[in-house]
């Protein structure tokens, strides 16, 4: 992805965080390493709604600001970045059903969704600090860890993904899955999956990715034309697969 596409996708999922309700007013803020080195970042200040590509902020290999300000936020992006080699990009937002679940001091740690488990796993908690401090920054990597997205008391969610478009779906999932457990616990409690489901979906998680986004834009695309990993199956190949999953997995 170049450098270009970086800060598009960057505008484009900031946008929606906005239009989705994730965030409101200035809330939120999103990030992405760049392949030569360096970061990009919203710039501070700004309703996601309002984002444009000419103000995001651009930043040195060692988190400094080389054009534009970057969020308040930005320590915490960049202690993401440091403990998680893998993070090609950090979402932070508000998200209303995420954040309430955050601020009753709840995690999102029962199995009782299995699209949750594959591609968001469990949740963790991080503990309160002030916004935009040090003390958060270090707070969220650390309660993160390898996990895919991590809940902040009384303040919001952090999700990351290798790339915007993957940690920005890890928040809607996140939204998705906290209003469900929430609507589960007013009829009573969500019930777990059995364990075998639990364990099964985890292997599963290990090898999930979204497909790749087919390019219109470029004649020749390699990932149209399947170069960069992209798959197209028949229908008939497809419902092999599926059967054999199922006899493998005893469904069937
Ligand atoms: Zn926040």
């Amino acid at each position: 992805m170049t450098s270009e596409e970086t800060r598009r996708d960057l505008v484009v999922y900031g946008r929606r965080l906005y239009e989705k309700g994730f965030v409101a007013s200035t809330d939120g803020n999103l990030s992405a390493r760049l392949p030569g080195g360096g970061f990009l970042a919203t710039p501070t200040g700004l309703p996601k709604g309002e984002l444009s590509e000419a103000l995001i902020a651009s930043l040195d290999g060692d988190g400094r600001p080389t054009q534009g300000v970057p969020s308040s936020e930005w320590p915490m992006h960049l202690a993401v970045y440091r403990a998680r080699p893998d993070a090609g990009a950090v979402v932070h937002a508000h998200p209303p059903f995420a954040t309430a679940l955050a601020c009753a001091g709840r995690t999102l740690d029962r199995p009782i969704l299995s699209e949750v488990l594959i591609s968001l796993g469990a949740v963790p908690l991080a503990a309160f600090e002030l916004p935009s401090t040090e003390d958060l920054a270090e707070g969220v990597a650390r309660s993160l860890g390898g996990h895919a997205a991590v809940l902040l008391a009384n303040h919001g969610a952090v999700t990351v993904g290798p790339d915007t478009r993957a940690a920005y779906y890890r928040m809607e999932t996140l939204e998705q899955a906290a209003r469900i457990q929430l609507y589960a616990d007013l009829l009573g409690g969500g019930r777990s999956l059995p364990e075998p489901a639990v364990q099964a979906l985890k292997g599963l998680g290990e090898g999930y990715k979204l497909a790749p986004l087919p390019c219109a834009a470029c004649e020749g695309c390699p990932v149209a034309a399947g170069e960069s990993g992209a798959v197209v199956l028949r229908r008939e190949e497809l419902a092999r697969l599926l059967a054999e999953f199922a006899r493998v997995n005893g469904r069937a």
